[in-house]
């Protein structure tokens, strides 16, 4: 939890409970953490000596011992439609990726876990840079308070808010960044943070079985997944992952987090990215409809994006309003996602896909300039 200074706790690692406890073991009071939260993530505020509702002894001690370690916004695309792109630089050299989407009454962030992704799915550009290493809690955060401030929307009223919905579908697979991930979205749902709603926060995941029961334990958000097969053998090609947690496993699992037991009926979403004669045909359209039988599911059908190196086509508009028909006429809710952002390559599966190049060029310019 202290930052990599050593000296200095970033006090964007923290949850309430958390924060709580640290200004605890400062000797402060505990509402101190809820007042220093609606400083940082609903005022924007970084500088301690202007959160002028502390001890004045507070405000000249917090600086010693606590500071607001943001990564470095390095660059910004903004799409045709709208669709932002920031490129951020961690203490490490790392680069992440967050995504703003607006679109009529709402608007989506899209942020990373983990910087590269272990799970090597075929078809996704993440997956083939390789993985480096989880996010902190400071560095998810980072995301949306860095996006906050760049759409203005501190000091943060209704009608100045324009992150509306969190979506876990940057780089990473975010339930193998468990416990940052987490506490993160504690932030993000905390009515002194974000104040999202859990159905607005997203997580999607490969199918990482046992951290799904773990999430509707710690934090019942929304669920993804990215299913993107509707038989074992193609998903042990598409997403490696299935080797470890098959089909059964992964739709039992699924059962268990919509809480059909329970009669909560929590709807999942399955992403599935569609390629061409490898996942799109009539036949593939009702072993889908057969797997999800008895779950209450929405079908994301995704245009896949072009990835320099991978033999995959986007498959043709045609076969897949043939699935989406197929889908539809069983009962089940399919929606086939418009591509956003795909002149800056925002687009799912590219994220990041160039990443690497360019913090290692602004690395460079940086040493040089
Ligand atoms: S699709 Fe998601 S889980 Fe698979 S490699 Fe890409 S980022 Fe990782």
């Amino acid at each position: 939890m202290t930052g990599t200074a050593g000296r200095r706790v970033n006090l964007l690692d923290f949850d309430r409970p958390g924060l709580e406890a640290w200004f605890a073991a400062l000797g402060e009071k505990p509402f101190r953490a809820v007042q220093v939260m609606k400083w940082i993530h609903q005022q924007g505020v970084t500088d301690f000596g202007a959160m002028s509702n502390l001890s004045k002894a507070l405000r000249q001690r917090l600086p010693e011992v606590a500071e607001l370690r943001l990564p470095e916004v390095i660059s910004e695309q903004i799409s045709d439609d709208g669709t932002r792109k920031w490129m951020l630089r961690l203490p490490d050299g790392g680069a992440v990726e967050t995504v703003f989407i607006p679109e009529a009454g709402r608007g989506t962030l899209c942020v990373s876990s983990q910087v590269g992704c272990p799970l090597e799915c075929s078809f996704c550009a993440t997956g083939r840079q390789g993985f480096n290493r989880n996010l902190g809690t400071g560095e998810i955060l980072g995301q949306i308070f860095l996006a906050a401030r760049l759409l203005g929307q501190f000091p943060c009223t209704p009608a100045r808010r324009r992150i509306t919905n969190v979506v876990f579908m940057g780089m990473g697979e975010p339930l193998l960044n468990f416990d940052n991930v987490v506490r993160a979205i504690n932030v993000m749902l905390d009515e002194n943070a974000y104040g999202l709603s859990r159905r607005r926060v997203t997580v999607s995941t490969a199918g990482v079985v046992p951290a799904m029961d773990r999430l509707k334990e710690a934090s019942p958000v929304s669920l993804a997944v990215s299913l993107h097969a509707p038989d074992d053998r193609l998903r042990d090609q598409l997403v490696p992952l299935n080797r470890t947690y098959p089909l059964k496993e992964l739709l039992a699992a699924c059962k268990r987090f919509a809480g059909e037991e329970s009669g909560s009926h929590e709807q999942i979403t399955f992403e599935y990215v569609m390629l061409d004669g490898v996942n799109d045909s009539s036949a593939q359209a009702h072993a889908l409809v057969r797997l999800l039988a008895g779950i209450p599911a929405k079908v994301n059908l995704i245009p896949w994006n072009p990835v320099a190196g991978v033999d995959y086509r986007r498959a043709k508009p045609q076969a897949v309003e043939r699935f989406r028909a197929i889908l539809q006429r069983a009962g089940l809710i399919t929606i086939t996602r418009k591509t956003r952002g795909d002149d800056i390559d925002a687009a799912c599966g590219q994220l990041v896909g160039r990443v690497a190049a360019r913090a290692a060029r602004h690395r460079r310019e940086r040493a040089t300039g």
